[in-house]
């Protein structure tokens, strides 16, 4: 492109202002969940209300179909991959989409969901389903109003599944998941007959929260956070938000009695900041500075959660370290036990607290189950039961009382169905990326175990990260990787790590 055309410049400038009052609702909640005072919620609620409906009344414009339309066809003919041609595309799809959904019905969902999550904090309390119950009708059928507004081919499910991991079909899914089940089922059942239930106790050990919270940041910082665009503060549901490229923010929690929590939860949230951090400048306020998917996003961070904070190399570096910083807790420990402790399998019924091989499973059953409501394969007042029968199916548990089993998670009260697969999409994504990486990064193992990340975040940055928004999750793990997403590299990663810890 010679010169950038008049309507692309006007386009770019309505897509900053709009960016702009979605990262401002960034920062107001941000500071709901980490200062604010609860006297300010009520404010707040408002305060966020106005800027969402006010960006999506700006992007669903008029106005904006017109550039787009008009740039539609010159676009075509630009570079791919270039930002430009990449934005033109993706704010087409994502204008299409938002234009379908009536604001009417987001204005229901947003009220629904209000109450529903009174309902469900209540209903979780007293773990009692009937009080969710009726909410959870309405937002069930709101869904199936939204689906049908987006449209889809297949499955209803695929238009909702669409707004969290773009393109994705819940047929694909559904057999990525048999594939695991048929693979994890059989290996939670041998581990589970040879558990040791004392084998995370030396984890359980008191440790002080701020000795925690400095460790946790010297990681980050290795990992190559960067503090001069970026923070953590503490919340009592850690996340990652972005208020731009050049200002990150992460939380933790932290736990005297479980270091773990904070350690990993850091861990984890520092993957989702490296992504951000690690977005092309030059997407700043398009739209595009974001993640490629949920599903994507998630990967990052399990990456660095999982497939390095839990592997030898890293804590072939970090254990010393840990005994320094702890030594009345961890000075008679054996690196190998820790070893074990942090990769310790047990079938429980908490997804939040699930190790890896057992969660995907339970993701599996939300998923399953997700679709049998929305295609009115099972009356909502039977799902506690349908819920406990998958559990035991497969984790061969079954939860003694509903907040333990169907009440447990807030998504649902939240209005979001189609959700939960991009976990398990993130832990698949994540293997086939790093099976990758160990390909072409000589020595990554040697390199993680000196701590040394510089080499792992480059490629991170090059592959994945600048890309922000524009492929799709399955154009990227294709151009990263040179295959589609498959079950394989996942299975193979946890039959040879658990194999060994567990001699399956
Ligand atoms: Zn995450």
């Amino acid at each position: 492109m010679e010169s950038e055309p008049q309507e692309l410049q006007e386009l770019k400038r309505r897509l900053g202002e709009i960016r702009d009052l979605h990262r401002a609702a960034a920062v107001l909640s941000w500071d709901q969940q980490t200062y604010m005072p609860p006297g300010g919620a009520a404010a707040r609620a408002e305060q966020l209300a106005t800027l969402h409906r006010t960006a999506h009344t700006w992007f669903t414009s008029d106005e904006i179909g017109q550039l787009l339309e008009a740039l539609r066809a010159p676009a075509a003919e630009w570079d791919y991959d270039s930002d430009e041609a990449s934005l033109v595309r993706v704010t087409l799809r994502d204008y299409e989409k938002a234009r379908r959904i009536p604001p009417a019905l987001i204005a229901e969902l947003a009220r629904v969901s209000t109450l529903a999550y009174e309902a469900w904090v209540k209903a979780k309390a007293t773990a009692d389903f009937a009080l969710f119950l009726p909410h959870l009708e309405k937002i069930v059928d709101l869904n199936i109003q939204i689906a049908e507004a987006l449209g889809y081919q297949e499955r209803l499910y695929d238009a909702l599944l669409d707004q969290y991991e773009p393109e994705m079909k819940t047929a694909q899914v559904a057999a990525l998941f048999e594939q695991l089940k048929a693979e994890l089922v059989p290996i939670v059942k041998n581990i589970a007959s040879q558990a040791n239930p004392d084998g995370d106790a030396i984890l359980r050990r008191p440790m002080d929260v701020q000795k925690q919270w400095d460790f946790g940041l010297s990681v980050l910082r290795d990992m190559g956070f960067d503090f001069n665009r970026g923070r953590q503060d503490k919340s009592v549901h850690p996340f990652t938000t972005s208020f731009s490229i050049n200002d990150v923010r992460l939380t933790t929690r932290l736990d005297p009695n479980y270091f773990p929590t904070a350690l990993f939860g850091t861990i984890h949230e520092g993957g989702h900041g490296l992504y951000e951090q690690g977005l092309s400048p030059t997407l700043e306020r398009t739209g595009l500075d974001d993640g490629a998917s949920l599903g994507i996003h998630e990967s990052q961070s399990r990456l660095w959660e999982n497939l390095i904070g839990r592997s030898r190399a890293f804590w072939t570096y970090y254990f010393p370290r840990l005994q320094q910083a702890f030594p009345e807790q961890m000075g008679d420990v054996e690196l190998e036990t820790f070893y074990q402790a942090i990769n310790a399998v047990k079938p429980s019924f908490i997804r939040v607290e699930a190790d890896e091989v057992t969660y995907n499973l339970h993701i599996m059953l939300r998923f399953e189950l997700e679709n049998d409501m929305l295609e009115r394969r099972i009356p909502l007042r039977d799902l506690p039961e349908a819920w406990n029968a998958k559990m035991e199916a497969y984790l061969g548990i079954v939860p003694p009382n509903d907040a333990l089993g169907v009440l447990q998670d807030v998504h649902w009260s939240g209005g979001m169905l189609g959700y939960f697969p991009t976990y398990s999409l993130g832990n698949l994504y994540s293997v086939q990326f790093f099976e990758k990486a160990k390909r072409d990064i000589n020595g990554l193992l040697d390199q993680i175990a000196a701590g040394d990340f510089s080499e792992l975040l480059k490629w991170l940055r090059q592959n994945i990260h600048q890309h922000g928004r524009k492929y799709t999750p399955a154009e990227l793990v294709l151009k990263v990787t040179g295959k589609e997403l498959a079950a394989t590299d996942y299975i193979g990663y946890i039959k040879q790590k658990f194999g060994e810890l567990y001699s399956l």
